[in-house]
């Protein structure tokens, strides 16, 4: 069920009458298993809006809206910021939901408000940033409000005065600053590096990475000197999962159609013949095998939906 209008969002749940259902972006987060029996309800609220503070372009987007073609939008009109997020898969609407991220930047830094319609509430409803509650790959969407509420909006805040982040992978070796560049390199290296779900069927990084005390960095550092972290505050760090997956051989690994993908070690991938049994035994022994060796337990970034709903890794 496609919902164009926000404001008959109250109706169309009506008529769901208490039946299960589940809100579809453009699934590139969400593998469905096997047939789902409820009610796939897909927000398409479109239309971008811009205004102008002293300071900052504020842009409210319908949650329908796609991602990446944002992003070239902003660029179009010399709105400087979001280039790092050039090609992240989905809708606006999923964007705040797991915090997306990539190349040293999280849309958090860009959220000025997400408006939303309250299920439980039956009524619209908006967070600012902080209300978001955003961390790393998780938000209060994830968490209390999950299945809870649809994303109606989006707005950004951009800068006016725009600082280019280029700390991160390939982008040091950027020497040209422009946000042109960096969205262009950006676009380069996520086409060579992750396969293009149009043609072979993936959902981007299956597991988050870990964070873990450093306690415990310390005792893995003793086994494996090279392992690699990020700082996340004074007492954890986080752990690229890739890595991880990677000591124990998994690259180019399969069970049936499904496979971890040999440059990739995060994408699970699904040749067109595997099925969601095979799925989830590959994601769960590679998860296992995580678990034994690193004593990590590692958490699935993508959503899983069964027959009857959401499906417990
Ligand atoms: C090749 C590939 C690369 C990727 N790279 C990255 C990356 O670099 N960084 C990153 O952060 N992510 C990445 N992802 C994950 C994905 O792009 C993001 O999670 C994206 O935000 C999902 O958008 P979607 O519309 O497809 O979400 P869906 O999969 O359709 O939905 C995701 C979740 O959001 C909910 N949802 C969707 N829309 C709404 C709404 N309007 N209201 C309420 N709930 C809603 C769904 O119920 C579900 O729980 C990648 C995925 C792929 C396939």
């Amino acid at each position: 069920m496609s919902i164009e209008v926000a404001e008959d969002l109250q109706a169309q749940f009506n008529e769901l009458n208490n039946a299960a259902f589940y809100i579809l972006g453009e699934g590139s987060n969400t593998v469905f298993l096997e047939d789902y029996q409820g009610t796939v309800i897909k927000p398409a609220f479109m239309g971008i809006d811009l205004e102008y503070t002293e300071t900052h372009y504020r842009l409210k987007v319908g949650a329908g809206e796609n991602w990446h073609q944002l992003v070239l939008w902003c660029m179009q009109h010399q709105i400087y910021g979001l280039e790092n997020l050039a090609l992240i898969p989905g809708t606006v609407g999923a964007a705040p939901i797991q915090n997306i991220g990539a190349y040293g930047v999280e849309i958090e830094q860009f959220i000025y408000q997400v408006d939303y319609y309250d299920l439980s509430e039956q009524s619209h409803k908006s967070l600012d940033s902080q209300g978001c509650e955003f961390a790393y790959r998780d938000s209060v969407f994830k968490k209390r409000l999950a299945d809870k509420v649809v994303i109606t909006s989006v707005t950004f805040a951009v800068p006016k005065n725009w600082q280019a982040v280029v700390h991160y992978g390939e982008l040091k070796e950027l020497f040209e600053l422009s946000a042109i560049d960096i969205f262009n390199k950006v676009v380069e290296v996520r086409q060579s590096k992750l396969p293009d779900p149009a043609k072979i069927g993936n959902a981007g990084s299956f597991f988050k990475n870990p964070i873990v005390s450093k306690d415990l960095f310390g005792k893995l550092q003793q086994t494996w000197p090279s392992i690699p972290s990020y700082p996340v505050d004074t007492d954890k760090v986080k752990i690229p999962a890739a890595w991880l997956i990677d000591q124990l051989g998994f690259k180019g690994k399969k069970i049936g159609g499904i496979g971890c993908h040999p440059k990739q070690a995060l994408v699970l991938t699904n040749d067109g013949s595997g099925t969601g049994e095979q799925l989830l035994q590959l994601a769960r022994t590679i998860k296992s095998a995580v678990l034994s060796e690193f004593s990590i337990v590692l958490e699935n970034e993508v959503r899983l939906i069964g027959k009857n709903g959401p499906v417990i890794l």
